[in-house]
């Protein structure tokens, strides 16, 4: 999705956005707006800067100038719910702009001020209200709203209005609505109420979900810890047998790695299965429907794979190597702390690795802070200067050499010893290597996404 000329809205809306030095959607305007073109229901997980009023104003307004009617007197259209004055304001003002080349009918209510403007402005009907729930029960119970036409409903902020306490209002305001509507739910952070009332009033709902990098971040405990390359899958096996992990995806660079390390896991009790492009869908489905059931505790997977994985309830990431490219970084640990839950990304760094952390911690801006108080900690990685191999797009590493000596054949069994490392060593279990026999070649790990 490149233009909003691709989302296809009409043609004064798109000149509206074009006057605004609007060019490109935003993630969760891309995401929502087709779904919202077709009538579904939505739920979306945005937060205000991500440009969610337009998520849900721009389809909101297609839909009046492609199937216009006049509202009926003291009704209206689309209702949008805010928590507050303010934010019933800009959302009223956003429609406004989004708007100017339209015919537009709309009203804005709130308390606090007199009611004798907002009973006038909805005297006659209004293709958009914009309200806060109290005052708007309020105008309904004196007769002055009637929403039997409503064909849209919107809640925005609906975690705000859960915590100050409007989830009576709202459910009283939506019984009066007729059934036959679309409606439209965002929220910041997904709390159990939300989910439940999401649940009460949405019908099969596309969902939608966009968190800024830098707040998924801030949500998202992070630490590292420096190991020998020999001792990660220990690290692995001590991190997520930990009671606090209750579902754990572990992040490689190699499909073979992760073949190994989801058989190492299983061989300790701990349940897991690896998922990567070299496996059938069938088998990634089955590997996803035991992770998301319970029945699997880790998923092992490369980036590619990853892409896939749409579950909640992440508590942990764990990066048994590290990205080459930071901005996987970013993606990977944003497999946890999703749908407003907390989570954390641990990241094992050997000394052939610390340069890509060097390289992660400048994209995020700050560092990540160490664990050392653990049995593995080495102070060689911590304080490792090695130049990192250079991975994909049919490149080597310097200190690769193509298929040397000391490579293990078949990929299979253990490491290949704990022997010192040098730029010339073979370390053949977390690198590429295109000359390995048997090692299911170069991996195919993207540069970037
Ligand atoms: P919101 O998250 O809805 O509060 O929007 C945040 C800000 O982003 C507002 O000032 C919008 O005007 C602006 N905005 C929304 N969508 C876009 C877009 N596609 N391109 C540029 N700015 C946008």
């Amino acid at each position: 999705m490149t233009s909003f000329a691709d989302l296809q809205l009409a043609l004064p809306i798109q000149q509206a956005l074009t006057e605004e030095g609007y060019t490109t959607p935003t993630p969760i305007q891309a995401g929502a707006i087709p779904h919202l073109l077709q009538g579904r229901d939505l739920l979306g997980l945005a937060q205000t800067g991500t440009g969610k009023t337009a998520a849900f104003a721009l389809p909101a307004l297609h839909r009046l100038l492609t199937q216009p009617r006049h509202a009926s007197p003291k009704g209206a259209r689309v209702l949008v719910l805010a928590p507050t004055r303010e934010l019933a304001a800009q959302i009223d003002d956003s429609f406004k702009t989004y708007a100017r080349h339209m015919k537009l009918r709309h009203a804005v209510i709130f308390g606090g001020v007199g009611q004798g403007r907002q009973v006038e402005a909805m005297r006659r009907g209004v293709d958009v209200l914009t309200a806060a729930p109290g005052r708007l029960l309020d105008l309904i119970g004196q007769g002055h709203i009637d929403l039997q036409d409503l064909e849209v409903l919107v809640l925005d902020e609906a975690d705000r209005m859960l915590d100050m306490g409007f989830v009576r209002d709202i459910k009283r305001i939506v019984a009066l609505l007729p059934k036959n509507r679309q409606t439209v739910l965002f929220s910041a952070t997904m709390p159990k109420a939300i989910e439940e009332l999401a649940h009460s009033l949405l019908n099969d709902p596309a969902k939608v979900e966009v968190t800024p990098p830098s707040s998924t971040v801030d949500r998202i405990r992070q630490a590292v810890m420096f190991v020998k390359s020999e001792d990660k899958r220990a690290a692995t096996l001590m991190l997520v047998k930990n009671d606090k992990v209750q579902r754990a995806v572990v992040f490689t660079l190699m499909k073979h790695e992760a073949n190994k390390i989801s058989d190492f896991l299983n061989a300790e009790g701990v349940r897991a299965e690896a998922i990567h492009g070299n496996k059938s869908q069938g088998a990634r489905e089955r590997a996803m429907a035991g992770f998301r059931d319970g029945s699997v505790k880790v998923l092992v997977a490369t980036d590619i794979a990853a892409r896939g994985i749409d579950v909640d309830d992440v508590s942990h990431v764990f990066n048994y190597d590290l990205p080459n490219v930071a901005e996987s970084y970013v993606h990977r640990i944003g497999r946890t702390a999703r749908a407003g839950r907390d989570g954390w990304a641990v990241s094992l760094c050997d000394a052939e690795q610390r340069a890509w952390l060097k390289d992660i911690e400048k994209l995020i801006g700050k560092p990540i802070p160490v664990v050392t108080d653990h049995p593995l900690h080495s102070d060689e990685a911590q304080n490792s200067t090695m130049r990192p191999p250079v991975l994909g797009g049919g490149g080597r590493g310097r200190n690769q050499p193509r298929g040397g000596g000391g490579q293990r054949p078949g990929g299979g069994g253990g490491r290949p010893g704990s022997g010192p490392r040098n730029n010339g060593g073979n370390r053949s279990d977390s690198r590429p290597s295109g000359g390995r026999p048997g090692g299911g070649g170069r991996p195919s790990r993207p540069r970037s996404k």
